[in-house]
């Protein structure tokens, strides 16, 4: 059966990602997020939906599902602890658009409705819609981060974010037999150094700051990396504090403890890390030896506060473990040493360093996992550099969808 697809964002760049699913009949959309830029920016407005999937809960994938299930009343398919992080995110993300300035396109009541309209679903499960059944696979990224297989006269596979390595929080991604397959692309044309040898490098980097009286911050996406660093470092003994909206997350992956990898390392980490609660313990924290907090990319959260005290000590060190996306103070701070603060540039004396932590597949991990699924056609998304991957799929019909282009496939 020959059913319509299309990409709303995300086709060939990385955030506010979005793809229909016509069957003449019905539309699906798996997706529907917004990229948290400033200001953010946001898919092609959707049509009329009946159904939609969310495979997790970063904003470049859940950010604008409100807008949807306000406007059309529609179900969505995630599982439980993506839906609830998701809750958190969604209202964060109103927060951050009403101080902003930015019109936000939902109410706090679409995602009240949103929440509502969850009908979650684990891995393994199937429902069946019409004529097509629907799998869900764990897609190795975050916990509850799932891959959707759609069953109708052929397999098609959907991964959203993919990570095929094991990392502290999650067991990698196993390929899944398909026709089709519909892969992310982010690291296309690039391989991450091998983890134990980061893990290595990133605590040796540790002891040395404190060996010579600095403090270690670690600027962390509240959802998985602030959990994964806090694993990695559970063992070291320090004087350590977890500040920002990764304590929260921690909280519901320990109520969801079956998509963790190993929910008793999770508990113990928790144990040894002190939970920054108010200013006060902030000023305290800042004093002590290692601090995981968001944000990620220096553009906000706790962190700013750290770097306002610590920002003139050239014993003390900055440990960048996220992506750095363009126009943001992480960046800036890579390419320059400085970050704007309070409207200012402002010279950072701290060491600043970076470590390869991604929850992403590497090319070859990907194209390793694509070779597995043995599909005949290979379409590849949520990727700046798609045709990277060319030489390595050549035995395969590999399409690179164009934002807003109908392709077919016979599903
Ligand atoms: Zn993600
Ligand atoms: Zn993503």
């Amino acid at each position: 059966m020959i059913m319509k697809f299309r990409f709303l964002g995300g086709a060939d760049s990385i955030g506010r990602m979005g793809m229909t699913i016509e069957d003449g009949r019905k539309t699906m959309l798996v997706e529907y997020g917004m990229s948290p830029t400033k200001p953010p920016e946001y898919p092609i407005t959707a049509p009329k939906i009946d159904h939609l999937f969310l495979t997790h809960c970063h904003l470049d994938h859940c950010g604008m599902v409100p807008a949807i299930c306000g406007r059309d009343g529609c179900e969505v398919f995630t599982t439980p602890l993506s839906a609830e992080i998701s809750e958190l995110m969604l209202y964060d993300s109103l927060k951050i658009g009403e101080s902003e300035g930015y019109d936000v396109p939902f109410t706090a009541g679409d995602v009240e409705k949103t929440m509502d309209l969850v009908v979650p679903f684990t891995f393994k499960d199937t429902i069946e819609l019409g004529k097509t059944d629907v799998t869900l696979h764990s897609a190795g990224h975050i916990p509850g981060a799932a891959m959707f297989e759609f069953i109708c006269d052929r397999r098609t596979l959907y991964t959203g974010d993919l990570h095929t390595e094991n990392q502290k929080l999650v067991l990698g991604a196993k390929p899944v037999k398909c026709d089709n397959l519909i892969i992310e692309g982010t690291y296309g044309g690039r391989n991450h150094p091998p983890r134990d040898e980061t893990i290595k490098e990133f605590i040796a980097k540790i002891d040395e700051v404190i060996d010579r009286g600095g403090t270690v911050v670690v600027p962390c996406f509240a959802v998985g990396r602030t959990q994964e660093i806090m694993i990695i470092l559970k063992g070291l003994g320090y004087d350590m504090w977890v500040d920002g909206m990764g304590r929260s997350v921690t909280g519901l992956f320990m109520n969801y403890s079956e998509y963790l990898r190993d929910p008793r390392t999770m508990r113990s980490a928790r144990k040894a890390f002190k939970e920054v609660k108010s200013s006060n313990t902030r000023k305290q924290a800042a004093k002590g030896q290692i601090i995981v907090t968001t944000g990620g990319m220096l553009d906000g959260g706790p962190v700013l506060g750290y770097l306002r005290i610590l920002k003139d000590d050239p014993k003390s060190a900055i440990l960048l473990v996220g992506y750095q996306a363009e126009d943001t103070n992480g960046r800036l701070l890579l390419e320059t040493g400085s970050i704007v603060l309070d409207d200012e540039m402002v010279k950072i004396q701290c060491e600043v360093k970076k470590y390869d932590f991604s929850a992403h597949a590497g090319h070859d991990e990907l194209v390793e996992f694509a070779r597995k699924c043995n599909p005949e056609n290979i379409v590849i998304m949520h990727s700046e550099t798609r045709e990277l991957f060319l030489p390595d799929l050549q035995d395969y019909n590999v399409i690179l969808p164009e934002l807003g282009k109908e392709f077919e496939l016979d599903v």
